[in-house]
């Protein structure tokens, strides 16, 4: 498929995720980076938001829950074009019950270039950028050209 450029503003839609295991480390990673993220649009899913706005005070927008479907409509943003980086703490060590949600999730991202940080290593990397905090010009499939020649 052709490729067009979307450009994301520096305020940012950053996504955050965490797997039950892992969310006293999300949480703790994003205290230590609290400046850094409150500059931008928080959504996650339903209790890790929760959780982000009970501890730490920020305002994220909560979705449904991830094993009630939150990775689905976490996805279905990413492909309405509002999420610019995923920050996304998976358990390597417990099955889920929603694993193709997840799959799901992973998959949408990388179809739509989204950043994504699954570790507490590439979260770190990930919030240094300074591409977070300016425009970016983000590479996606150009679903409209794709169409105009098949019709
Ligand atoms: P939760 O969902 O934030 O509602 O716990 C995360 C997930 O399991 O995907």
């Amino acid at each position: 498929m052709q490729k067009k450029t979307v450009t994301a503003n520096a305020r940012k839609h950053i996504a955050l995720v965490a797997h039950d295991n892992m969310k006293s480390d999300l949480i703790a990673w994003a205290n230590t980076h609290k400046e850094k993220l409150i500059p931008h649009q928080l959504v996650a899913t339903g209790t890790t938001g929760n959780l982000l706005k009970q501890t730490l005070n920020v305002d994220v927008t909560p979705l449904i829950s991830g094993p009630l479907g939150g990775d689905q409509q976490l996805g279905a943003l990413i492909t309405e074009g509002k999420v610019d980086v995923l920050i996304f703490f998976w358990d390597p060590f417990e099955p889920m019950p929603h694993d193709p949600d997840i799959k799901a999730l992973l998959r949408v991202a990388a179809v739509w270039n989204i950043p994504i940080a699954c570790s507490l290593a590439s979260a770190d990397f990930l919030i240094s950028s300074p591409l977070l905090s300016s425009e970016y010009n983000r590479t996606i499939p150009d679903y409209d050209a794709y169409l105009s020649a098949r019709l």
